[in-house]
């Protein structure tokens, strides 16, 4: 047989994120990262953005400083809407926490 042999190699690139994303923030505003997924207590891999070994991961498992993340928001507003880097999803409620005055 003459053909090559290429494994997989018109594999679609589908990004599916690891678990759900919530709200992408304004350029200039904050992520909101507080899901113990963000962050990789087993090993620092350098942030896709600077380089710099970080634990923090999106929700694309994208190793990434929260703040790296912001700041490519912030200077691509337009690839940001594409949802690359987004906040958590905003729980419900947080089941009442001592809510009477
Ligand atoms: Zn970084």
């Amino acid at each position: 047989m003459s053909a090559p042999t290429r494994p997989e190699a018109r594999r679609p690139r589908r990004r599916a994120p690891l678990w759900t994303p919530g709200g992408i923030p304004a350029p200039g505003q904050l992520l909101e990262w507080r899901d113990g997924r963000h962050f990789d207590r087993w090993q620092d891999l350098p942030s896709v953005l600077c380089e710099q070994p970080t634990p923090m991961r999106s929700h694309y498992g994208e190793p990434v400083h929260k703040i790296c993340a912001e700041e490519w928001i912030s200077a691509n507003p337009k690839q940001s809407r594409l949802g690359r880097f987004a906040s958590d999803t905003q729980p419900k409620r947080p089941r009442a926490t001592d809510d009477h005055a």
